[in-house]
């Protein structure tokens, strides 16, 4: 990619990044309708430009094999995760992607430690990851109600008041184990306002398409709103590192949300860059011998090769007994 749209992206986004060590009160550091003064008619060609950038990396990511890179996105209900993925993602190759929903745990899911079922969804090399919620639920809707924790059936060792400073501490070093072997992991926080959300659930009671992901437990975790400001106060200020950071995008305007979104990932695969693998000079050489072998195959008056004809210097080869 041109340095100059590298940097112009960095840029952008550079205000929605959570600093590593800041201490982030979500209500005071980030606007959930900030918009960067960006009218939405612009915003569908920034998405456009987005989701090619990302089309383009992705094919040198999965052709290099080497890195992989996993997008945490985590929101409260509403915020429109959903929607973001579906934008985002619109342009990619599906097989070079990985898209994870995390739920109540299953049985089967607490009866190992709470990372355990994370790690078995993670992107493998050349892929992009992408977590519908993710372990981040074990610092949020776990702390807001306890009793998620109590199904844990931890050992009392792993309980005790500093139960939630001792996950922050083991997600940044699992992020950073990952980090260095070749995963990149990058995070993304959909900040809703309130108002936003009582919106958007009257609107998916009002639309009949919309009935079925009306849920009547999403409002009554309205209560909670607080609690989870809170919650994702201290998560933001903890799990924000230098090699795993945070951004907190503006949700409030869905296609504003989308630009960010897009704009975080290509930012982190622009980090990697990506390369398409070369061939040294014997491998080349064994890829002219094939080609002309191939080329003696060309059935009576057939271009020699094809592709060669259209795009470069082409040379029509008779063969013998074709007049
Ligand atoms: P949805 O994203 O609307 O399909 O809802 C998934 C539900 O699963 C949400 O209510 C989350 O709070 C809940 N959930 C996700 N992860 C966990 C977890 N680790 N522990 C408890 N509840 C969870
Ligand atoms: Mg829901």
């Amino acid at each position: 990619m041109a340095d100059d749209r590298a940097e112009a992206i960095a840029r952008f986004i550079a205000p929605l990044r959570v600093e590593p060590g800041s201490r982030v009160d979500l209500a005071r550091d980030f606007d959930p309708r900030y918009r960067a003064h960006l009218k939405k008619r612009d915003g569908a060609e920034l998405l456009r430009t987005g989701v090619e950038l990302l089309a383009e990396y992705q094919d040198r990511l999965a052709a290099q094999d080497t890195y992989g890179v996993l997008l945490c996105l985590q929101a409260l209900d509403a915020g429109g995760k959903d929607g973001t993925i579906r934008h985002v993602m619109s342009g990619v190759n599906p097989q070079g992607v990985k898209v994870s929903s995390f739920k109540v745990p299953s049985s089967e899911e607490l009866d190992h430690d709470y990372l355990w079922r994370y790690n078995l969804r993670l992107p493998g090399r050349g892929e992009i990851g992408i977590f519908n919620r993710s372990h981040y639920e074990e610092v949020l809707v776990v702390r807001v109600h306890p009793e998620n924790l109590e199904r844990q059936r931890l050992p009392e060792a792993a309980r005790g008041p500093d139960v939630w400073k001792r996950r922050y501490r083991d997600i940044n070093r699992w992020e950073r184990h990952l980090t260095d072997n070749g995963f990149k992991v990058v995070k993304v926080f959909l900040n809703l306002s309130r108002e936003e959300q009582r919106i958007r659930f009257l609107k998916r009671i009002d639309l009949p398409e919309k009935n079925w992901k009306f849920s009547a437990a999403d409002v009554r975790e309205r209560r909670f709103w607080d609690d989870y400001q809170l919650a994702f106060s201290e998560m933001l200020s903890a799990t924000s590192t230098e090699w795993a950071p945070w951004y907190v995008v503006p949700a409030d305007r869905k296609w504003f949300a989308r630009i960010c979104a897009a704009a975080v990932l290509v930012h982190t695969l622009a980090g990697i860059d990506p390369q398409y693998p070369t061939v040294g000079a014997e491998a080349r050489k064994q890829l002219r011998l094939v080609r002309r072998d191939l080329e003696d195959e060309a059935p009576p008056g057939a271009e020699a090769d094809p592709y060669e004809a259209e795009h470069g210097k082409g040379k029509k080869r008779k063969k013998k007994g074709s007049r």
